[in-house]
């Protein structure tokens, strides 16, 4: 039998990297649903391509325009415009497997729809479970939902434990989760307020989108997967450590109690983390070519520099605040993300904006979705606020 898939997030790098491998495989994959936020002609081109029952668009002009080029094309796709769309595709009683590639907390509803309803949730969307936390984690436990990371690091991190969840609190010692550094971890940290969003984005190894590519830049990235990791192992954050690993080769590692360490190697390349997700235990061929090591000059790693990176500590000083405030770093991180992105925040006041955001909003215990997208939504206006002081 086919597995029905949908794919939130269709149009973006960790989408269009889903779709290609799901072509790979037609006698295995089928879409049943794609969502995007702007992009009509590519979403125009993967309906006609892949054929799914639904479709939807998160900004409504571009839904009606969607709709009005499918029937022009003759194509069956429906649009689908109600506001829990997202959520509607992502739980659908047809649907084996989500696929969560939204950026930001965006999709953090859409991916508990999924979670609720029992799917196979494949998660790349790491603000969802930056903000989602334990609540995240509860919903995947008590309705049998079978997470996958696809963050490279995580799904490393996950092939190098044993199947059987149970054992890893007894066995685990710490998880080392590599970082490549981004494309500033030689320069001269007197200059990073010259950066602009363009360099930002040019990442070494990747071709990312825009909010992650400079996540990276600023090391946000691997704070959230500090975050990330806590929940997904449910190990204590001061057991979880970044070592700077500049060419992606190994993807993360696990320390186990006697000290042996495995560690996940291969091409840099997220098909791998996707192919495994999608057909695990199972392994499919995934379009990347295999590690040369003969090829490899040499594999290198070096300390995080705290001066040049500090947003990277926020992760553990969130992760041991009150619940929530993973959630206030997200949402405050994302606004200050976008404001660089528009040119009116300097690179090097991103942090300035995190840290003064968590100093304002100190969170009550969340308890529901509800509490939660309340919390992101007050973050946010906090962060807006404290902007406005370091704006450009
Ligand atoms: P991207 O910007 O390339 O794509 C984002 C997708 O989400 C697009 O399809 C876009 O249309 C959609 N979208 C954006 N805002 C939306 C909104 N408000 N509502 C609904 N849809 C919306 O991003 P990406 O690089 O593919 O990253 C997606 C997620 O995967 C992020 O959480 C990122 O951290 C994570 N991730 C990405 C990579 C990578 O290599 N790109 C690696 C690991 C994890
Ligand atoms: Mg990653």
């Amino acid at each position: 039998m086919k597995q029905r898939l949908t794919v939130l997030g269709s149009t973006g790098s960790i989408g269009t990297n889903t779709l290609d491998v799901v072509r790979r495989h037609p006698q295995q994959y089928e879409v049943f649903a794609l969502s995007a936020s702007t992009q009509v002609e590519l979403m125009l081109a993967q309906c006609a391509e892949f054929r799914p029952r639904y479709a939807v668009m998160a900004s409504g002009p571009h839904a009606v325009q969607l709709a009005q080029d499918l029937k022009s094309n003759g194509l069956p796709t429906q649009v689908l415009q109600a506001q829990n769309a997202l959520e509607q595709i992502a739980s659908h009683p047809e649907v084996d497997v989500v696929m969560g590639a939204i950026v930001g907390a965006a999709g953090l509803s859409p991916c508990l729809a999924a979670a609720q309803s029992g799917k196979r949730l494949l998660l790349a969307n790491k603000e969802a479970l930056v903000v989602g936390g334990a609540l995240f984690m509860d919903t995947v436990q008590q309705n049998a939902c079978t997470l996958l990371p696809i963050d490279s690091e995580h799904s490393a991190i996950f092939q190098c434990l044993p199947e059987d969840r149970s054992t890893w609190s007894t066995r685990i010692d710490s998880l080392l989760l590599t970082a490549s550094g981004g494309p500033f971890r030689q320069r001269d940290p007197a200059t990073l307020a010259e950066i602009t969003p363009a360099q930002a984005c040019n990442h070494p190894n990747f071709s990312m989108g825009r909010k992650i590519s400079v996540d990276s830049a600023t090391m946000m990235n691997k704070a959230l997967e500090v975050i990330e990791a806590r929940w997904l192992f449910d190990v204590a954050p001061e057991k979880i450590k970044v070592v700077i690993h500049p060419q992606q080769i190994i993807h993360s590692m696990v320390q186990f109690k006697d000290a042996s360490i495995l560690a996940q190697l291969g091409t840099p390349d997220m098909r791998v983390p996707i192919a495994c997700g999608l057909a695990w235990p199972e392994r499919i061929e995934s379009g990347v070519a295999p590690l040369d090591f003969t090829a490899l000059a040499g594999l290198t790693f070096e300390e995080a520099d705290a001066h040049r990176f500090p947003g990277l500590h926020l992760s553990w000083q969130a992760l041991n605040a009150p619940e929530g405030t993973t959630a206030v770093l997200n949402a405050a991180n994302e606004v200050a993300v976008a404001a660089f992105l528009a040119g009116q925040l300097r690179f090097d006041r991103i942090h300035a904006v995190n840290l003064e955001t968590l100093g304002t909003l100190t969170p009550s215990q969340p308890r529901s979705v509800g509490d939660l997208l309340a919390l992101d939504d007050e973050a946010r206006s906090v962060a807006a606020d404290v902007l406005e002081r370091f704006a450009a």
